[in-house]
Order: structure tokens, then C-alpha cells, then sequence
């Protein structure tokens, strides 16, 4: 049997065993410590913008603390794009709140502004006016966030927006994570860089970050004695992983590089092929490119992407459909949708391909001979 090719798997840049290493020699082997610190100075010097950030144990864990510091309560609505994963969502419910999903727009295959504006005008006509919008950055591609920043303002409705797959992706220069009032990264095995497991809270907000770092330590109150006047959360990065962090950050702009390198190998591997098309920029658009993403027109390319999947997997390379929205999932049966059958149709002919920045020419060559096998 071949070597098993992954869609996305860690690529450590060398340093990270250094800044472990430093923490248990310092014993600082808890959810706070140096390695935290840098970490989180290194996301704000990255991120720009006057931003500041909270270092957590999770991207969910920072959806969460965002819908809790938006002052989101049981019973209220908060719009969310439905093309996604389920974390983005999964939050909205841990509120007791109800998320009402918006379908995607085909350019970047991100939340629509103009079903955004219906769904916000429907749900105001029936006296549920949203308390939050939730757009994601599918793949790296940054949403329409100049159109979607402008219906927020105009409603007055925060926007917490998911750049758990778009950390480096920018609109114009501005990277994803800081047009919301409030952004989350996230640092999960498969992402562009990776902790293990961890995210974080970022804002432009110097009192939203440090709020979302007392909610994530118990919310202590200053006293020698445990002293709470709040719902706490235990939702901080341990100073081992932001270690692995740290190091990660080091070569953040090169797997960014490497990842734009093999769409562009993709791209030109499959340029002019019929029925094949990709997830192209918009100008002024920047795309991290965390994963490669096709759509196969199966009248046009005579096969379907589940044909490819299925070609890939015998040859031991994971590929994967793309996220299945929301709206269609069983356990969100029942929640209000706006759609218009965009994200059903790239759900049913998209394909994520193997995108790590750890992949070989040799295993390039080898998904090229599957996929050659059957395009025309
Ligand atoms: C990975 C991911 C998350 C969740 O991040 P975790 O760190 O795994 O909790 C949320 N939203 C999207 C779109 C993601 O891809």
C-alpha cells in the first residue's frame, strides 16, 4: 500500500521543541506563562490593525466567549453563514440561542450581503432583530466584509467573525480576523499552523480582550479568597502548546507561501481542463489557500468529485467534500435558513484536495496521475 497522503497534517518549522522545552525548564506548565504572553504579542504584531488578542484552548472556545462578550442570551437570534463547520455554529446553541443561517454567495463562497439584508429585514418584521452576524472565511477566502461590515453598521448588529481557516488571508492589506468587533483563529491540527489544539480572541478592543481573558480563567474577581460574580469559563492556552505557537509563528509567511504554491500547482497542473474550476480571488483579495478546492461540473468533466474522492482514496490520499451546510444538517433541522441554493450546488460538486505545506513532489505526482486518470 502507498503512504497515506493527507489533506492537511502539522508542518513544524524546527523551534517549536525549543520554546517547549524552555517551559519545562522553567516549570511553567499551566494556562499562563511567558510562552502565552509571546505567543499572543506575536498574533498582534502579525495581525496589525491595533490588534489585541487572547491566546485559548480552542477556536469554538472563542466563539463562544465572543457570542457570551456580545451579550448574546438565551432565546435571541444570531445570524450565522451555513457553509461552514459545525463549530461555528455549535456556540450560537451553548447560548440557548437560536442561529438562523444565511446561504453563501458564489464569488467567494462565503455569507451573501444581499440574503444577509433580507434575513435581518424578515427576522426585524417579526420583532427578532439578530444580536449577532457570523461570517466565515471558507478555505482562507476572505467573505464580502466591506458589504457585510456596511449592513452591520447600518443595523447596528456586532459582527464575530470566524477567520478559524483565514489566519495571513487579507482584504486590500487588511488581514481577516480584525473587521468584526470581534475575530477567532483557530490553532486545531489541521489548520495552516497549529498548536496541537488552541485559538483565540482577537479585537481591536484592548477591554473585549482582556474581558475574554478573565471569562477564561474562572472570571476571578480580585480577592485572596475565589471570588466570582460571573459565569466563568476554563478556556486558556497552556503555555506548552502556545510554546509550539511560538514557533509556528516563525514560519507562519513561509507556509502561507508554500500552501499558495500548490494551489498555483493545482491551477496550472488543470488549467483549461473542461468542467474543473477553482475558488479564484477577487481583486484586491487575498487568499491563505489552507486548502485547495475544486468544482467538478460533472456534465462537462464526465465525472463527478465523488468519482475523484473515491480514485484518490484508493490510491491512499484523503480528500474531502466540502463543508455540508448547516441548514442541511440534522441537528440543526428546524432553524431558519435564507438561501438560494448556492451552497447546496458547491456542496454536491466540491472537492478540498490535498493542500499541506508538507507535501512532496513526489506526492504531487502521484495526485496528478489519479486525477489525470480521469480528466479529459
Ligand atoms: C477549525 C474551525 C473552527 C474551530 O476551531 P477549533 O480550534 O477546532 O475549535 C471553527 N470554525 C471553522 C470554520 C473552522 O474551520
Amino acid at each position: 500500500m502507498n503512504t497515506k497522503i493527507w489533506m492537511s497534517s502539522p508542518h513544524m518549522g524546527g523551534t517549536e521543541e525549543q520554546f517547549v522545552k524552555e517551559a519545562f525548564t522553567t516549570n511553567w506548565i499551566a494556562p499562563l506563562g511567558p510562552n502565552v504572553n509571546g505567543f499572543e504579542q506575536d498574533l498582534e504584531l502579525f495581525l496589525g490593525n491595533g490588534s489585541h488578542a487572547a491566546a485559548l484552548s480552542s477556536g469554538t472556545a472563542g466563539l463562544h466567549l465572543g457570542l457570551v462578550l456580545l451579550g448574546v442570551k438565551a432565546g435571541d437570534e444570531v445570524i450565522c453563514q451555513t457553509m461552514t463547520f459545525s463549530a461555528t455554529a455549535n456556540p450560537i446553541n451553548y447560548m440557548g440561542a437560536t442561529p438562523v443561517f444565511v446561504d453563501s454567495e458564489s464569488d467567494t463562497w462565503n455569507m451573501s450581503p444581499a440574503l444577509l439584508e433580507k434575513a435581518i429585514e424578515d427576522r426585524m418584521a417579526i420583532g427578532k432583530k439578530p444580536k449577532a452576524i457570523i461570517p466565515v472565511h471558507l478555505y482562507g477566502m476572505p467573505a464580502k466584509m466591506d458589504s457585510i461590515m456596511a449592513i452591520a453598521h447600518h443595523y447596528q448588529i456586532p459582527v464575530l467573525e470566524d477567520a478559524a481557516e483565514a489566519i495571513g488571508s487579507s482584504i486590500h492589506g487588511q488581514k481577516c480576523g480584525t473587521f468584526g468587533e470581534i475575530g477567532v483563529l483557530s490553532f486545531n491540527g489541521n489548520k495552516i499552523i497549529t498548536t496541537s489544539g488552541g485559538g483565540a480572541l482577537v479585537s481591536q478592543s484592548s477591554r473585549i480582550v482582556k474581558d475574554a481573558r478573565f471569562l477564561a480563567t474562572q472570571a476571578r474577581d480580585e480577592a485572596p479568597h475565589y471570588q466570582h460574580s460571573q459565569i466563568g469559563y476554563n478556556y486558556r492556552m497552556s503555555n506548552l502548546c502556545a510554546g509550539v505557537g511560538r514557533g509556528q509563528m516563525e514560519v507562519l509567511a513561509k507556509r502561507i507561501e508554500q500552501r499558495r504554491s500548490i494551489y498555483n500547482q493545482y491551477h496550472s497542473h488543470l488549467a483549461g481542463k473542461k468542467g474543473i474550476s477553482f475558488h479564484e480571488e477577487l481583486p484586491g483579495y487575498f487568499s491563505n489557500r489552507w486548502l485547495t478546492t475544486i468544482l467538478i461540473d460533472p456534465k462537462e468533466a464526465g465525472f463527478t468529485r465523488e468519482d475523484l474522492r473515491l480514485a484518490l482514496e484508493k490510491d491512499n490520499i484523503e480528500s474531502r467534500p466540502l463543508w455540508k451546510p448547516m441548514h442541511m444538517q440534522p441537528v440543526f433541522d428546524g432553524c431558519p435558513f435564507y438561501g438560494d441554493g448556492t451552497s447546496e450546488h458547491l456542496f454536491e460538486i466540491g472537492l478540498c484536495l490535498p493542500s499541506g505545506s508538507n507535501l512532496s513532489n513526489d506526492d504531487m505526482k502521484r495526485i496528478f496521475a489519479v486525477i489525470d486518470s480521469l480528466v479529459k
